[in-house]
């Protein structure tokens, strides 16, 4: 359901019922998963039939699921329009976390990524972000403690919905996550990241920068040709100092092409002095791209290099290595498949 609290009321109001209906609503769908509002069985018949009428509880359906030896499970959702979009479940840490989907398809074109093959296709509402959520904590039976907005599609293009499912997911009367376990993924649209600084979220501001300068990011993110990296960095500063928080670069690990000693040098010079920390992460092969990943000695020798020029730095561990665990894939493999009725 795409509707915040209040909208929820607004609804109520208009179909005659009293407003403390809308909470009924609101937590049968956020809270308790409710897939029809024929199980919200508190609520009176007759107001059952009117919200059947005029709205969905949003629930998507599964179309396809790849479960990795180490409890990663990958999803592909349905939409109503017959697009799919997927989603990832990671059972890690202190939470369980999601990763979601931001819109079908992607226009960025980052050359290493497969959601970028095929171009946008369309915005997602925040109630099909949502649906994603619901969809995972449904089948795994688990609470989702930690979401970050980081599969297919730029969040900063479609920050109305964005901020729209934050508030939800947010919401003490949804799933009342906080601020802080939510992660919104930018390839680094400059004037997104300043408009989210306004916002002065508590939450986590994580930047795809992939190279330490416009040489090599020109290569791989067509993004950087309007933003380049000096740009991207400044309005980086500028969401710390708004909101407080520490910002996270990730850093795709390419053999041959940004992983050099050189290039952490470069790297740990620009990010010098800025409240930030590196996520170094081992490529996820894309079948239609022809990238490799760094050798296991090269990414050590990058991650020493940031260490000891004081940058705080961390190697990702790899999750879902055994599943088409890059983005994109799982759908393009469905596209190719034909498995998923209507979709390109
Ligand atoms: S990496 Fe992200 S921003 Fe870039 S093309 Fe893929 S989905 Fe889009």
């Amino acid at each position: 359901m795409n509707l915040t609290l209040e909208e929820t009321e607004q609804v109520i109001a208009l179909l005659g019922e009293p407003k403390y209906r809308a909470k009924q609503v609101f937590k049968w769908v956020h809270q308790k998963g409710a897939a029809t509002f024929d199980e919200m069985t508190d609520l009176p018949l007759v107001m059952r039939e009117k919200m059947r009428a005029i709205s969905s509880t949003g629930q998507l359906e599964t179309a396809a699921r790849q479960q990795a030896s180490d409890g990663t499970i990958k999803y592909l959702f349905t939409l109503d329009d017959g697009n799919a979009v997927e989603s990832v479940y990671l059972p890690r840490g202190y939470g369980k976390s999601v990763c979601v989907s931001s819109q079908v398809g992607c226009r960025m074109g980052c050359r290493f990524c497969a959601s970028a093959i095929g171009g946008l296709v369309r915005d997602l509402t925040a109630g099909e972000m949502y649906g994603q959520v619901m969809g995972i904590q449904a089948d795994t039976g688990e609470k989702v403690g930690s979401i970050v907005i980081m599969g297919s599609g730029e969040p900063l293009q479609n920050l109305p919905q964005v901020l729209k499912f934050i508030s939800l997911v947010t919401s003490p009367d949804g799933l009342n996550i906080g601020a802080r376990h939510i992660t919104v993924s930018t390839c680094g649209v400059v004037p997104g990241i300043k408009r989210l600084a306004r916002e002065k979220l508590q939450i986590t501001l994580s930047v795809s920068l992939h190279a330490p300068n416009d040489e090599i990011r020109d290569r791989i993110m067509p993004i950087n040709k309007k933003y380049p990296v000096r740009m991207l960095i400044e309005a980086c500063g500028e969401y710390t100092s708004a909101t407080k928080r520490r910002v996270t670069f990730e850093y795709a690990l390419i053999d041959g092409l940004n992983d050099s000693r050189e290039s952490a040098l470069e790297l740990g010079r620009l990010l010098k002095g800025m409240v930030c920390h590196v996520n170094l992460i081992p490529l996820n092969p894309v079948r239609e791209r022809d990238f490799r990943r760094s050798q296991p000695d090269r990414v050590k020798t990058f991650r020493d290099t940031l260490d000891r020029m004081g940058i705080a730095v961390t190697v990702r561990k790899e999750m879902g290595a055994d599943i088409d665990a890059a983005c994109g894939q799982l759908r393009r493999r469905a596209a190719v498949d034909q498995s998923v009725p209507g979709r390109r």
